[in-house]
Formats: C-alpha cells, structure tokens, sequence
C-alpha cells in the first residue's frame, strides 16, 4: 500500500514536471512511450539540402526518423521508466540531427539498440542513424560510416564505494564486467589478460552485477560510468585514469556520403548548439570540455 502511495506520488510530481516544462512535449506516444520534450530547442529546417544520400530519401518519404540508442545510461541515453522521457547528452544530439534534417523531435522514432547490434541495425535499415556512445573504429568503418566525433572520452572503471581497487593495475585476477561488442570488452580482452571478464548486453546489468558481487568493476567510457556514479553515489564511485581514447561518432549506413557530409557540416557550424546541448547534459556536473574537431575520412 505505502509502496503504491510513493508510486502515484512520484507519477503525480512526474507529471506535474512534465507539464511545467511543456513546451511542445507531446506526452508519451502510442508507440510505445516515446515523448519528445529536448532541453534544448532546435529550429526545424525547412529547405533541407541534401541530395544523393538514399538515407535521407528513406526518412524524408516516411515522414520520420528512425534513430537507435541507449536507454540506460543516464545523462546520455536514458529513459525515465515512469514518464517514458528521454534524456541525455546522446538523446540531444539526435534531436539536432533530426531537426537540421527536417524532422521535429516528436516525429523521431527511437530505436534502444545494444553495443552489439549497431552495425547490423544500420546496415539491415533497421535504424536510420544511430546516437549512442558509438565510438568510432576502423573496424566498424568497415560495416557502417561515422559522422563527428563530436565527444572523447576514455575507459575507466566503476566500483563499489568500499572497494580498495584505484585503477586497472588493481584488477589482476579481479573480475570486469562489460557489454559484448564494445571497445572496453575487447581492450581488456587484448591488453589486460590478467584481468577476468564477464559480459551482459548492457551496462546496467554490470552495474547489478557490480552491486550483487558477482564483479569487482564495471569497464566502460568514463562518460557512462559517471553517470552511473552520480545516480548512486553513496554506494559507486570511479576511479584510476583513463586508459583508452573513446571517439563517438552518429553511425550512419556505410556509403552514405552525402548524409555523412551533411551531419558533419552540422557538428562544424553548430558550435554553441553544441555548447548549448553540453550544458544541458553531461555539464550539468560542472565539468567544461570543447567540442571536438570533426574528422572527415
Ligand atoms: N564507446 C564504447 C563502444 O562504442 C563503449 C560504450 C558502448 O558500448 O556503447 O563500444
């Protein structure tokens, strides 16, 4: 019964949220619980120039987006399981793409896709971009095209807060947890064999499996365990350096050059939107970094 009373309680304050900062939101949708309210607003374009990119023929015809994400990675992709809003640093580069595509953040359909299925998600047309801690490698330039980076980050770990481990060289014969088809799996994998591994296709199961003792550190950019740092920050806490160097880039279906062109041209004159979508998310902590330069291949 209390447990109820909470519920409704913070559905009733979700909603009074929601209704507060409005502006457009249009509520959860019927497709399963989408709601667009962007904590930046885009302005819509509306004579878009682009040609010759069979993507954006796709999106323009259906009247659409279709963009994968994560859902479970607060301040970059994240959705509230309550008000079915999307948040995050990831969720609003998406909005500025649509919008400079054309499209309004309410017609974007988003896609929760894992690490390991984002190359065949793009290339199968299951998603027509992808936005989500992608970051960019020459192996899957080989399956899909990236446009950006437009953030850096690095791996670093996550661990209980009574944990005495400060940094990778304390994982020797320790368990890591991370997701299959990412970098950090496979960095461990080849450079750290002394270090145990265990996977899931998210991070928010190693971030259980973390907490239940079945793994001693969650391994991932240090942008993502941050997050989850700061959503538990009386039981997780990060340490030690970073010891990658994570490019994310928007994953786009390979060969589309012209989409490709576009979306970096969008990265290169939109500097303060940038700004503006940074100041909103992940520099909500305080933290202050530039944009990254685009790197056209
Ligand atoms: N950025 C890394 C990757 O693309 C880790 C984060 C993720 O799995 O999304 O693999």
């Amino acid at each position: 019964m209390r447990i109820k009373a909470t519920l409704l309680a913070t559905m009733a304050a979700s909603a009074l949220a929601l209704s507060a900062c409005g502006g457009g939101g249009s509520g959860p949708g019927a497709s399963g619980g989408d709601s667009a309210s962007p904590a930046v607003s885009y302005p819509v374009a509306s004579n878009v120039a682009l040609t010759g990119s069979p993507t954006y023929d796709k999106i323009k015809s259906a009247g659409k987006v279709v963009i994968g994400v994560k859902e479970d990675q607060p301040q970059l992709g994240f959705k509230d399981a309550i008000t079915g809003e999307r948040s995050g640093f990831d969720v609003e580069i998406a909005r500025w793409t649509a919008s400079t595509l054309g499209i309004s953040p309410d017609k974007i359909e988003f896609k929760a896709i894992p690490s390991a299925q984002r190359e065949s998600a793009l290339s199968n047309g299951d998603v027509n971009l992808y936005v989500g801690t992608y970051s960019i490698t020459d192996k899957r330039k080989k399956q899909v095209d990236f446009a950006g980076p437009y953030f850096v980050t690095g791996q670093g770990l996550l661990v209980k807060k009574d944990s005495s481990i400060t940094g990778i060289d304390g994982m020797n014969g320790k368990t890591a947890c991370s997701v299959t088809g990412s970098t950090p799996i496979q960095n461990i994998k080849d450079k750290y064999k002394q270090v145990k591994t265990t996977e899931f296709s998210t991070y928010s199961e190693c971030v259980d499996a973390l907490k239940n003792g079945q793994a001693d550190a969650v391994t991932t950019d240090e942008a993502i365990l941050l997050g989850y740092a700061a959503q538990d920050p009386d039981n997780l806490k990060t340490v030690g350096k970073p010891f990658s160097t994570e490019k994310y880039g928007v994953g786009l279906p390979k060969g589309d050059k012209a989409l490709r062109t576009f979306v970096n041209k969008m990265f290169t004159d939109g500097k303060s939107t940038w700004t503006k979508i940074y100041d909103a998310t992940l520099g909500k902590s305080g933290t202050k970094v530039e944009q990254p330069a685009v790197e056209n291949y």
